[in-house]
């Protein structure tokens, strides 16, 4: 089966808590597979044909499990590592009652930090045809040089490489040192997903999401950035560069019954990479993307809810 798309990154445990409240009041937390590039992995694996997934687990009870379940969402285990001499990372998530997240990470040293350069081949990229990763793997270890080194071949490649930066300030000394590791990363970025809130961490200023998205193609190489709104949707810019025609979009999202919203940005990520592969132009692109969103927080956990082609197009048609 060709595999036209690669992805990379952490693949860890969510420990969910049972209800709100800090991590030293809640007694109960249920164990969820996650990672933002695991979760995008899987989402677009239930779109279309599974990505290429690189990753690098403990060879512990929990990377076993989370093996098992990349596996039984139909991934390829070509690029899932154990680590002999580390353990899998473990992520402690509390909220209030207004369902604001905060993460504890159990990250020292863990699997997903030790990824090395060179493991996925230029061979390997020359048959790709999109690469995506994001901000997490490049945080610690050497698990950072081997995200830049993947970027830098991927875009030499001739591959499209969509990037989220998915800031946790938790795995971060400060805003500085992930502006700066980030922004390096960037260089070899055509499409960027995020939040307008990473977006000012990196630098890009704007009096609105549109602008923000506008500032961050201006600097480019980054062609395409999409800044996504939670409940209200998403906006995106693309310029003359993207091999989509240029364009300015917003979309309001879609009303659904929200459950949680683990792993949204994730599913809308995958959505969009579907979509501009399909060669949808960036409209339907970005609608595409938000009805993968929107589905994906109508259940508990970021694996679980995520919509086929099909069940995304029921949502389109219903809209
Ligand atoms: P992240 O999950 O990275 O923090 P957002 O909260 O902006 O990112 O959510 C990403 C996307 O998921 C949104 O652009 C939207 O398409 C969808 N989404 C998130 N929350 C909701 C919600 N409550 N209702 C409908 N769609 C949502």
């Amino acid at each position: 089966m060709p595999h036209d798309v690669l992805v990379a990154g952490e693949t860890l445990i969510d420990f969910v808590p049972e209800r709100a409240g800090s991590l030293e009041e809640v007694p109960g937390f249920e164990r969820r597979p996650g990672g933002a590039p695991a979760n995008v992995a899987v989402a677009i694996a239930r779109l279309e044909d599974p990505p290429l997934f690189w990753t690098r687990v403990g060879d512990d009870p929990f990377g076993r499990y989370l093996e098992r379940t990349l596996v039984d969402h139909g991934l390829p285990d070509q690029f899932l590592e154990r680590d002999p001499a580390a353990k899998t990372t473990l992520a402690f998530v509390t909220h209030d009652e207004t369902g604001e997240r905060e993460f504890t990470f159990y990250r020292d040293g863990t699997a997903d930090t030790r990824l090395e350069p060179g493991r996925v081949d230029d061979a390997t990229l020359s048959d790709c045809e999109w690469v995506h990763a994001g901000g997490v793997t490049l945080s610690s270890g050497s698990a950072r040089e081997a995200t830049l080194d993947l970027l830098e071949r991927a875009a030499a490649a001739d591959c499209t490489v969509s990037f989220d930066p998915n800031l946790r300030s938790e795995l971060w000394p400060d805003e500085g040192a992930f502006a700066s590791v980030v922004g390096d990363a960037l260089a070899y970025v055509d499409v960027c997903l995020a939040t307008g809130t990473e977006l000012a961490a990196l630098g890009f200023d704007g009096d609105s999401p549109t602008a923000i998205a506008r500032a961050a193609v201006e600097r480019g190489p980054v062609h395409t950035a999409v800044v996504t709104r939670g409940a209200a949707g998403a906006v995106a810019v693309a310029s003359a560069d993207a091999p989509w025609p240029a364009a300015t979009v917003e979309h309001p999202g879609f009303a659904v019954e929200t459950v949680d919203t683990t792993g949204a940005g994730d599913a809308f990520v995958a959505g969009a990479v579907a979509a501009l592969r399909d060669g949808d132009d960036l409209e339907a692109a970005v609608t595409v993307a938000n009805a993968v969103g929107a589905r994906a927080t109508t259940a508990a956990g970021g694996m679980t809810a995520l919509p086929t082609r099909a069940e995304v197009a029921a949502l389109l048609e219903a809209e």
